[in-house]
């Protein structure tokens, strides 16, 4: 009896010490900002339920959503995704949601978000690309309307498997809607190409904005890529990604 009080003892001890010294992971708890463009949310909170218990979500829409980056409200979550495609935003707006990322709150954005913003230029400079509704001047160059083409198989190509974002990944298909001729800012450093001739070739990349990473991703239109396993583990990955290099 007296050596398994012992026994239990050692074990109760143990269990103490190593949780000590390993403290339960805290999931990642991204917060998913909408508005401005209609999706499947069904399918799409789908994908995000898929991403495993270390990563859980809320969804807040815009123009609502904007409270969120305010400083009071930025401990309450990890990593942003951008989802929206909203348009509006006044100066006080645009200067919490700068500093916020500024600041260190990392974001993956997600297809029509690179559509975002048409008027407010410092948005192209965060997520490091713009699809224009119109022709338009960035740092100085000038770009006609940009182009979409919705339902095509393409084949997306992986440019550096040992980037942590596409880690494990082969090149993979992808049924989804394309862009032509958006703006990529000079020196993001490109995670996934493709030969579609109805898209810019490089249609993901990672960069830093202020403190934060940040990862683009062009695709994500529609249900058959929220379901793509190889999709969801490139999503997976850039949030894990973009979460790890907080300071
Ligand atoms: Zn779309």
């Amino acid at each position: 009896m007296k050596k398994l009080l012992t026994f239990l003892l050692c074990i109760v001890i143990s269990i103490f010490f190593i949780s000590a010294i390993n403290p339960p992971v805290r999931p990642i708890r991204i917060l998913v900002i909408t508005g401005g463009h209609d999706f499947k949310a069904d399918q799409f909170n789908q994908m995000l339920a898929s991403l495993g218990r270390n990563i859980t979500y809320n969804v807040a829409e815009l123009p609502g959503a904007y409270d969120m980056f305010l400083p009071e409200n930025r401990s309450k979550f990890d990593v942003l995704v951008f989802y929206h495609m909203w348009q509006t935003i006044t100066d006080e707006q645009a200067k919490v949601f700068t500093d916020c990322i500024r600041e260190g709150k990392p974001v993956v954005a997600l297809h029509h978000s690179i559509c975002a913003f048409d008027d407010w230029p410092e948005y192209f400079n965060i997520i490091g690309g713009k699809y224009f509704h119109k022709p338009a001047t960035v740092h100085g160059k000038e770009y006609a309307a940009c182009s979409y083409i919705h339902d095509l198989h393409f084949k997306v190509r992986i440019v550096d498997p040992e980037n942590p974002v596409t880690k494990g990944l082969k090149d993979f298909e992808l049924f989804d809607e394309t862009y032509k001729g958006y703006y990529i800012e000079d020196g993001v450093t490109p995670l996934l190409t493709t030969d579609e001739p109805s898209s810019t070739p490089v249609i993901g990349w990672t960069k830093k904005y202020g403190k934060a990473r940040i990862v683009t991703l062009q695709s994500g239109h529609d249900a058959a890529t929220f379901e793509n396993p190889n999709f969801r583990k490139l999503l997976k990955q850039a949030i894990e990604w973009v979460y790890n290099g907080k300071d």
